[in-house]
Formats: C-alpha cells, sequence, structure tokens
C-alpha cells in the first residue's frame, strides 16, 4: 500500500524528444488510477518514469513520502505487468510466479504460500506445472499479474495489458481486474489508449494527449464535464458530435439548428456574442423531437438501442436511440438535443467554455 506523488515531471529521450511535459498527480493509497490517451501521448513513458525503467529528466516522484527519483528500479518495491506478459518460456507457471522471490533468497515454504496464494486468486491451480506456451492468452495475462502479487509491491503498474486479447477475453480480464483490485486494495496504475477500459477500471482517469496531462477526474466528471474537446472527443463510444454554431442573442444558431443557450452558459456566454463556437452533444443526448431535422444515412440496431448516422445539411450527426428503431437509408426524422447536456467550447482555445 502506498501513495505516490509526481511533480513537474518531464522526459526528453536522448534524441531530444520531449515525450513528457510538466506532470503533475498525488495518487491516493489503494486509488486505480488508468493514463489514457492516444498511442504516442505519453501514457508507457510515464508508467516508466514510476517504475524506473526511463530516467526522469526533471522532476520528483515520492513514493511514501520517500523520494524515488534516482532510485534503481529493483528498490522502489513496485512491480510491473507489460503487454507482452514477459514470461520465461522454459519454466513452468509456478516456477515464473516464484521467480522473483527466489532470486530474493527468500525462504522456500514462503514461497510455495504466496505462489499457491496468487494461484488461487487467480484460478491457476491446474495450471501450475505447465509450460507457458501451453497456456491461452487470458491465462498468460494472469499469469504475469501472479507474478507481480507474489511480490506484495507497494505499487502495481500495468502497461496496456489487456490489448493482445481478443474482445471478449479481454471484457472477462478487465472485470478480473476490477475484483483484483477490489481484493488487494493495493495503488494501482494501469496505462491504456482503450476509453471503455479507463471508465471501466478507473477511480481517477488521467487523459492525456502530445505529452500534456489535459484532465484528471473521476470516469463521470471527465465524461459529463470535459474540460476541452480533446477530452470531449477522446471519452465516449460513438464520440461526441461536434458542431459550429454562432451566439445571438441568448440564441445558438447555424443554418439547421436554432437551440437556446443553456441556463448553466448563461454568465459567460456574452463574451462570445456573434462569436462561432463549437456545441458538443453526445449521441444519447439527441432524442427523438421537433427542432432539428436529420435525414438518415444508417441504421445500426444493437440491441437494445439503435445508433442512427444522419445528416443535417451536410453535418454528419451520430444519435444513439434508447429503443429499437428501424429508419431506412433517407428517411427524414427531427430530433431535439437533450438542453442540459450541450457542452461549448471555445473554438480557438479549444477550452471549455463554462462547467456545471
Ligand atoms: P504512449 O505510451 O502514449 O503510446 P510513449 O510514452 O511510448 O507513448 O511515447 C511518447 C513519445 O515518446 C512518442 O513520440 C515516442 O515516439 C517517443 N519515445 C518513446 N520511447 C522513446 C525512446 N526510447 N527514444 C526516443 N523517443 C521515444
Amino acid at each position: 500500500m502506498a501513495d505516490l506523488s509526481l511533480k513537474n515531471i518531464n522526459k526528453i529521450y536522448p534524441n531530444g524528444v520531449q515525450a513528457v511535459f510538466d506532470f503533475n498527480l498525488d495518487v491516493s493509497d489503494g486509488e486505480f488510477i488508468v493514463l489514457v490517451g492516444p498511442s504516442g501521448c505519453g501514457k508507457s513513458t510515464t508508467l516508466r518514469m514510476v517504475a524506473g525503467l526511463e530516467e526522469i529528466s526533471s522532476g520528483s516522484l515520492t513514493i511514501d513520502g520517500k523520494d524515488v527519483t534516482n532510485m534503481p528500479p529493483k528498490d522502489r518495491d513496485i512491480a510491473m505487468v507489460f503487454q507482452n506478459y514477459a514470461l520465461y518460456a522454459h519454466m513452468t507457471v509456478y516456477e515464473n510466479m516464484a521467480f522473483s522471490l527466489v532470486l530474493r533468497h527468500e525462504d522456500k515454504n514462503v514461497i510455495h504460500e504466496k505462489v499457491m496464494q496468487a494461484a488461487e486468486i487467480l484460478g491457476l491451480h491446474d495450471q501450475l506445472n505447465k509450460k507457458p506456451a501451453q497456456l491461452s492468452g487470458g491465462q498468460r495475462q494472469r499469469v504475469a499479474v501472479g507474478r507481480a502479487i507474489v511480490r506484495n509491491p507497494k505499487v502495481f503498474l500495468f502497461d496496456e495489458p489487456l490489448s493482445n486479447l481478443d474482445a471478449k477475453l479481454r471484457g472477462s480480464m478487465r472485470r478480473e481486474l476490477m475484483l483484483l483490485h477490489d481484493r488487494l486494495k493495493s495503488t494501482m496504475i494501469y496505462v491504456t489508449h482503450d476509453q471503455t477500459e479507463a471508465l471501466t477500471l478507473a477511480d481517477r482517469i488521467v487523459c492525456m494527449s502530445d505529452g500534456y496531462v489535459q484532465q484528471i477526474g473521476t470516469p463521470i466528471e471527465l465524461y459529463d464535464n470535459p474540460v476541452n474537446l480533446f477530452v470531449a472527443s477522446f471519452i465516449g463510444l460513438p464520440p461526441m458530435n461536434f458542431i459550429d454554431v454562432t451566439v445571438n442573442n441568448g440564441k445558438l444558431t447555424n443554418s439547421y439548428l436554432e437551440v437556446p443557450v443553456p441556463d448553466r452558459y448563461k454568465a459567460t456566454i456574452s463574451a462570445y456574442e456573434g462569436k462561432t463556437v463549437v456545441l458538443g452533444i453526445r449521441p444519447e443526448d439527441i432524442v427523438v423531437g421537433s427542432t432539428v431535422e436529420l435525414t438518415v444515412d444508417i441504421n445500426e440496431n444493437l440491441g437494445q438501442n439503435t445508433l442512427v448516422h444522419g445528416l443535417c445539411k451536410k453535418k454528419k450527426i451520430t444519435c444513439k436511440f434508447k429503443e429499437w428503431a428501424e429508419y431506412k437509408r433517407g428517411d427524414i426524422l427531427k430530433v431535439d438535443f437533450k438542453s442540459e447536456k450541450i457542452h461549448l467550447f471555445d473554438k480557438e482555445t479549444t477550452k471549455v467554455i463554462a462547467t456545471k
């Protein structure tokens, strides 16, 4: 169990590439933090700096109040689970899980107890004598997690641990990780490019882009109150719709839309009178109604809901209706945007104009 503090951390690789800019985060004991963002945004670099696998160019890292900025990885009491599992092919599952403890010259009985305990948590008792090649992807991933568990580390680090698994297995392993966190109550930092993993696993999400932290908050904070266009478009699937509108005397208008400025923007919108701003609306916040005309392009039934992709004039809009619908291409329907769910962003700075 541990808390961490990352202060003003920068990473410049020897070739001059700056991968992380001024990263600041305080992690509480037992918290599940997910670093999320597109490929190349600096997530793995940040995680590897926490692990001690990459040097911190400037800034500081403390674990339980102790400065570990320049401490070698083996002394940090951290265990990392990698995307490629990194198992030893010639060792059995048991030996793989025991390996770090053998290196530490732990007592044989203690090692046995810890390996059996991890096997119990992960449902691996029947696999202990097998070699990694005889295991499925999900089982290999469990062994990699088991290897981390036996070390009883202060912090668990996960680098895209589920990305080599197929979609169904990813879902079940995700739920296993949630149960594992519940059971171990350890501090965990998890890297993924998958917004679903971030929303489902995290106590708090750190959303990154181009080496910069964009927003830190609970999943619902990022979903309901994204601070800028990047977070608004990255979190949520299907993504939020973005529409240019002009601020016009308490209304937001363009050639196909006229909606009142939502209450929560009334205090800040006057600065934008006559200007173009970006209206964001999530697909599920569009309902069948009477104000906006949409020409149906594609109707996708997903079981308990339907995605309707259509055009408002030439602008593509996606709606997510709760019910089963069977619109045909070319059908014209009228929809409403739920006013309290409208987001407004400054077109130049990309920042939200106001929050709730
Ligand atoms: P992510 O994990 O979000 O995909 P990374 O942290 O791996 O991103 O990479 C962030 C940036 O740093 C990228 O531009 C990447 O090309 C660069 N980078 C990563 N590792 C190195 C390295 N060893 N040397 C130079 N540049 C690197």
